[in-house]
């Protein structure tokens, strides 16, 4: 606790002067200046305590989380990071925490070169909302809506380790402690796949971020596209992986525990995304040059409607939903 009062508080933890931005905190509105022959590509994500996290987590990663699951979804449409806003509903006024928020935001903010230009500070049940803004080429984002029948679909990085995390957390799973470290680690400081994103512009036909669970997520794309898809839920099942103890991490989990947490564990900020097959070599060079893995994972029919398939082409019965906050 502390007699910090609100403006106080903004200018302590939250204002640092604008370095690209030729106006950052503190006049009611923020300026920013995109270069020419680009868009601006906007996007918010709201944390909410008990909803979004846990009380337990660390303020640090929380301050990287909120930052994080923005970046994502720029990731998604190929965009580079710029700037962005907070707004932030605090019970009250903790010094300690508000020093470990802004450390692992400026952190991850820096990193990306994304700075904070503004936002909203008020007394309220602890609440965390970002809005980034990044830029594409006009014309050049990566959209949902661009599937093709005969495109494959990949994935990036490993699904699943922050659902392991969540099912130890609720007691429905236990890890041997280095693993659930590795696997906490994945589920409250996750990696945006900004670069990969980007390096995907030309590439990819379609993309999103899959926080809510690949087979949901994926289903936004279809929709959007007009088409179907067949995904091989071993080769998915097969991203399972916690830092490189992936082995000994899946060796407790029967093969429906792991496609569930695979399919539909929601959480991972990885990217789905479609591309020709011509583009496949494109495609493993993209993830190279960003330093992310990809993996095929299935393709693109024209028939709707997703087709989860076993490693010898029968379907899965089992049913793999996407998160739905209100469902
Ligand atoms: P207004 O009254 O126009 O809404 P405020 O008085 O709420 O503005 O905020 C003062 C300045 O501080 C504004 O520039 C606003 O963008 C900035 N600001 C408020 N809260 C935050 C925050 N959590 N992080 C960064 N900037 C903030
Ligand atoms: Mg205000």
């Amino acid at each position: 606790m502390s007699g910090l009062g609100e403006f106080d508080l903004i200018a302590r933890y939250f204002t640092r002067p604008a370095k690209r931005s030729p106006l950052g905190v503190g006049d009611d509105c923020a300026l920013l200046a995109p270069a020419a022959g680009m868009q601006l590509a906007v996007s918010s994500d709201m944390l909410v305590e008990g909803r979004h996290f846990l009380s337990t987590v660390e303020p640090a990663r929380l301050g990287h989380k909120a930052l994080a699951v923005n970046l994502s979804d720029l990731a998604a449409c190929g965009a580079k990071p710029l700037a962005f806003t907070l707004a932030l509903a605090l019970p009250q006024v903790d010094e300690a925490w508000l020093e470990g928020f802004s450390r692992g935001l400026f952190a991850l903010a820096d990193a990306h070169g994304c700075e904070l230009v503004g936002g909203d500070t008020t007394r309220g049940p602890l609440n965390l909302c970002i809005t980034v803004f990044g830029e594409v080429p006009t014309g050049g984002a990566l959209l949902r809506s661009g599937a093709q029948a005969g495109d494959d679909v990949w994935v990036s990085g490993t699904l699943g380790d922050a659902r392991l995390a969540l099912d130890v957390f609720r007691g429905r799973r236990t890890l041997p402690a280095e693993l659930f470290a590795l696997a906490r680690a994945r589920m409250e400081e996750p990696t945006p796949r900004v670069a990969l994103g980007q390096a995907l512009r030309g590439i990819a036909s379609a993309a999103v971020d899959i926080s809510d669970g690949l087979a949901g997520d994926l289903g936004h794309v279809l929709r959007a596209s007009g088409v179907g898809a067949r995904l091989d839920a071993d080769a998915v099942a097969g991203r399972l992986a916690i830092g490189a103890h992936a082995l000994a991490a899946t060796a407790g989990l029967d093969a429906q525990a792991r496609r569930a947490c695979t399919l539909a564990g929601g959480d991972d900020y990885e990217l789905a995304f479609t591309a020709p097959v011509t583009a496949r070599e494109a495609v493993a060079q993209a993830g190279r040059a960003s330093g992310t893995p990809v993996t095929r994972i299935g393709s693109i029919e024209a028939a709707p409607g997703l087709r989860i398939v076993d490693a010898q082409g029968a379907p899965l019965t089992q049913r793999f939903g996407g998160f739905d906050h209100f469902a």
